[in-house]
């Protein structure tokens, strides 16, 4: 059996609850969920919909950790010390206490707004992802054909283009938890691909510096990594970062 202790929330209510499940062999941290809620307790709410780390919705806190709940696997969690997951994954501080063997911590997402158990307001979010306008705007350069772009370009934004959205990266940033208005790695990760994209109108590029010069931009970083240790898609914002830097100096 493993223990499953899970933060819970109602409003202004906050508590842990602790539930017995049968480990089966190759059992998920969100099917340990699912047997939960539809055996023991149909209240907890957590949010999920593709199961196979495409979608990016089961992002919660797994023994501290910013983690897929859906690629995280019981036998591999269960038995993580408090302050060292096996992963080699600096924990995020906030958090609540893992008690003992056997037993993994879940909790929602941090630097976002709880809406109930383990969902997350994912609007502040998207809103900072929107603020650096992630779309290819090529009106400036009038094409006649097809746009290619070359293998190695296509190899530089792919890094990037892989992000689910799943805002794990967001819930490890000590920037994102000091400061809510810092734009946060993943947007920051995303303005990178689209100032490097050669299909994007090249006024975007002297935009998006001027937009991101500052303490809730680029400056904001603490340069720790963490979101790109946590990242389920290796997408590595914190290198984005460092090269907008770079050209601000
Ligand atoms: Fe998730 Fe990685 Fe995208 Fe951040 S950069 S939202 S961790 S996929």
């Amino acid at each position: 059996m493993v223990d499953l202790r899970i933060k819970r929330q109602d409003k202004d209510r906050i508590w842990f609850d602790t539930f017995q499940v049968e480990e089966e062999p190759g059992m998920s941290v969100l099917e340990a969920l699912f047997h939960v809620q539809e055996r023991l307790d149909g209240s907890l709410c957590f949010r999920y919909s593709c199961r196979g780390a495409v979608c990016g919705s089961c992002a919660m806190l797994i023994n501290k950790v910013p983690r897929l709940a859906c690629r995280t696997q019981v036998a591999n969690v269960k038995d993580e010390a408090a302050d060292e997951p096996k992963d080699g994954i600096a924990a995020v501080k906030q958090s609540g206490r893992i008690e003992g063997k056997n037993e993994i911590l879940i909790e929602p997402l941090p630097n976002l707004k709880v809406i109930r158990d383990l969902v997350v307001d994912m609007d502040h979010f998207y809103d900072l992802m929107d603020s650096i306008r992630p779309w290819i705007d090529s009106a400036e350069k009038n094409y006649e054909k097809e746009t290619l772009i070359e293998p190695s370009m296509q190899e530089k934004l792919e890094r990037y283009t892989n992000c689910i959205l799943c805002a794990s990266c967001h819930g490890a940033c000590p920037a994102a938890a000091r400061d809510e208005n810092y734009i946060g790695p993943a947007a920051l990760a995303k303005a990178w691909r689209f100032y490097l994209d050669p299909r994007n109108r090249d006024s975007y590029k002297e935009e998006i510096l001027d937009f991101l010069n500052s303490e809730q931009g680029v400056w904001g970083c603490d340069v720790v990594y963490k979101c790109v240790a946590v990242c389920p898609k290796k997408v590595t914002p914190t290198p984005a970062i460092l090269e907008f830097r770079e050209k601000m100096e």
